[in-house]
């Protein structure tokens, strides 16, 4: 029996194959750093007590935009399409783990669901709501870090990333407007635009960037994924 932690990534459901899939990304990252990836459907929100119960920490994926609905907004007409039944379960999911004390790592989409999760709201369209001098959604391949992060010194994040700026990559059209209750802003972009957050205990933690297609070759980006599954084993 494998005594790794158990990190349950969620997958996402692709209606054009009729498939869940998780981008292969995530799989090698948490092997890379002795995890042991656990792909999770999106299911019924009544069983996500049971998933929480069955993994050691939760990855919340990148994925498609986050419906307003869920933080009581309407759709700007510049938003992409959007998943509910996607977004409640895993909302539901992450509310499951914390109150488990699972640790919660969340990505690109995933730092907009852990924010909504905690109350909190999004911009839906980086250009036509915040500003449009960074370029958010990079045209450049993946493993390119193409702007600048700003880390809060003495936060969780700053002891991962052990420096004061650091260079991401960037897929994302929406990001955190209000922030959740019980969570901090852990890093910004130059333009302001939230690229980290954290709880007290760093035990939520997300970042808006996707360091799963960075680890390889970046120290401090691989350092994400080590803190979160030496949490995760802690448990
Ligand atoms: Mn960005």
């Amino acid at each position: 029996i494998s005594m790794k932690p158990r990190i349950g990534i969620m997958s996402r459901y692709l209606a054009k194959d009729n498939r869940f899939v998780t981008k292969a990304g995530y799989i090698y990252a948490i092997s890379a750093v002795g995890g042991l990836p656990i792909q999770i459907p999106i299911a019924d929100v009544a069983d996500v007590d049971a998933i929480a119960g069955m993994v050691d920490g939760i990855i919340i994926t990148g994925g498609a935009d986050v419906t307003p609905l869920v933080y009581g907004e309407q759709p700007v007409p510049a938003i992409g399409p959007t998943c509910g039944a996607n977004d409640r379960f895993e909302i539901a999911l992450i509310h499951a783990a914390l109150a488990k004390k699972k640790p919660v790592l969340g990505i690109c989409r995933g730092i907009q669901v852990i924010n909504v999760a905690f109350g909190g709201t999004l911009y839906q369209d980086i250009p036509s709501q915040i500003s449009r001098d960074i370029c958010h959604n990079q045209g450049a391949a993946g493993t390119e870090r193409t702007h600048s992060a700003a880390i809060e010194p003495g936060s969780y994040m700053h002891g991962i990333a052990k420096c004061d700026t650091m260079l991401v990559n960037s897929f994302h059209h929406q990001a955190l407007n209000t922030i959740g209750d019980g969570l901090k802003v852990s890093a910004r972009a130059m333009d302001g635009v939230v690229e980290a957050v954290e709880n007290a205990d760093g035990s939520v933690f997300a970042v808006q960037w996707h360091p799963e297609l960075l680890y390889a070759e970046n120290p401090e980006h691989r350092a994400i994924f080590e803190a979160f599954v030496k949490r995760c084993a802690a448990k």
